[in-house]
């Protein structure tokens, strides 16, 4: 699970009795924003947590320093102290535990006191496009009567808005109410990757929280030299790229180089083309990026175990692409 800085802020926030009634979760789409807010979920409804304490260990000890009063124990053996090493057999279980019936119906969605609005995209349902952008105000009541009834498991109602961008106009003064006078242990999310769309009233009742990619990668500069020389040949003419593969220096590890950042540039445009990355336009559809990408983790795979050659490979990849 990623983002654990934002996670350990809201759990610390929630252990403190100081969790918000609406947060906006903000940040680039397909970087896991939903999936962080169902952790967070998971976390105040989890009933598998458990701080075991196996017997053999001292009450003192059992009131807890962590984990570090068996390491001193042990140390202290010898200097007369009645704690061996075996002694303390504290069995801590994560929290959420993701295992429990609680944190498993969460993660299916299907808990009673939580509840996701998505707006209506999935391609069977659109019907024009009006349908597949807005969350509208019909939603907005599905959640506030939710919010009105009493929690099923007497802890927190949570509700996830995705997309929350979608959010109409209407939608969004029907929410202003619910945000403005939230009850007991409410917790509203709203998902969002172009909150500059909500009401500045939705927003400024929301604490926002700031999601970034997960991997930054950073391409060394004989990876990017490798990259500024093949783009031009991409997409040129066959005796352009014959004529890259026979000047090419494909001698030890530099097949695998090229191949390396061929693969993550063939990646990125197709985390753009599935819309999860922003990108410009780019000429190749997701049905052949994933050929190409099969391609070179094939070549990868015949330069690595067998005797293929580095040159003809290179030409078998550069006619792809
Ligand atoms: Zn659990």
């Amino acid at each position: 699970m990623g983002h654990k800085k934002q996670l350990e802020f809201l759990t610390s926030k929630f252990e403190h009795g100081n969790l918000g009634h609406a947060y906006l979760f903000s940040g680039q789409e397909g970087i896991g924003k939903k999936a962080a807010a169902k952790e967070l979920i998971k976390f105040l409804n989890c009933s598998g947590f458990s701080a075991v304490v196996i017997p053999a260990l001292r009450p003192a000890e059992a009131s807890g320093e962590g984990g570090k009063a068996g390491i001193q124990g042990e140390s202290e053996k010898h200097s007369g102290s009645p704690v061996t090493a075996g002694d303390d057999k504290r069995v801590m279980t994560e929290k959420p535990c993701r295992k429990c019936i609680n944190c498993q119906l969460i993660e299916k969605e299907q808990f009673p006191d939580l509840l996701v609005i998505n707006s209506i995209n999935s391609e069977s349902s659109i019907k024009n496009e009006k349908d597949m952008m807005e969350i509208d105000v019909a939603q907005v009541r599905q959640i506030n009567n939710f919010l009105s009834l009493t929690s099923y498991y007497g802890g927190y109602k949570a509700v996830i808005i995705n997309n929350a961008e979608r959010l109409n106009t209407e939608a969004q003064h029907c929410f202003l109410k619910t945000l403005e006078e939230p009850k007991g242990k409410t917790l509203i999310i709203f998902i969002c990757s172009k909150p500059e769309i909500l009401l500045p009233t939705v927003v400024s009742r929301c604490q926002t929280i700031t999601f970034f990619p997960l991997e930054v990668y950073a391409a060394t500069s004989e990876e990017q030299q490798v990259l500024r020389e093949l783009l031009p040949v991409m997409g040129s003419e066959l005796a352009a790229k014959f004529n890259y593969a026979k000047k090419a220096n494909l001698e030890g590890n530099n097949i695998n180089v090229i191949l390396k950042v061929l693969q993550r540039y063939f990646r990125n445009l197709m985390l753009e083309n599935i819309g999860v990355a922003e990108g410009k336009h780019q000429p190749y559809s997701l049905e052949k990026l994933k050929k190409i990408i099969s391609l070179i983790e094939k070549l990868h795979r015949q330069l690595s175990f067998t005797n293929a050659s580095p040159k003809l490979a290179l030409e078998i990849l550069l006619m792809e692409i």
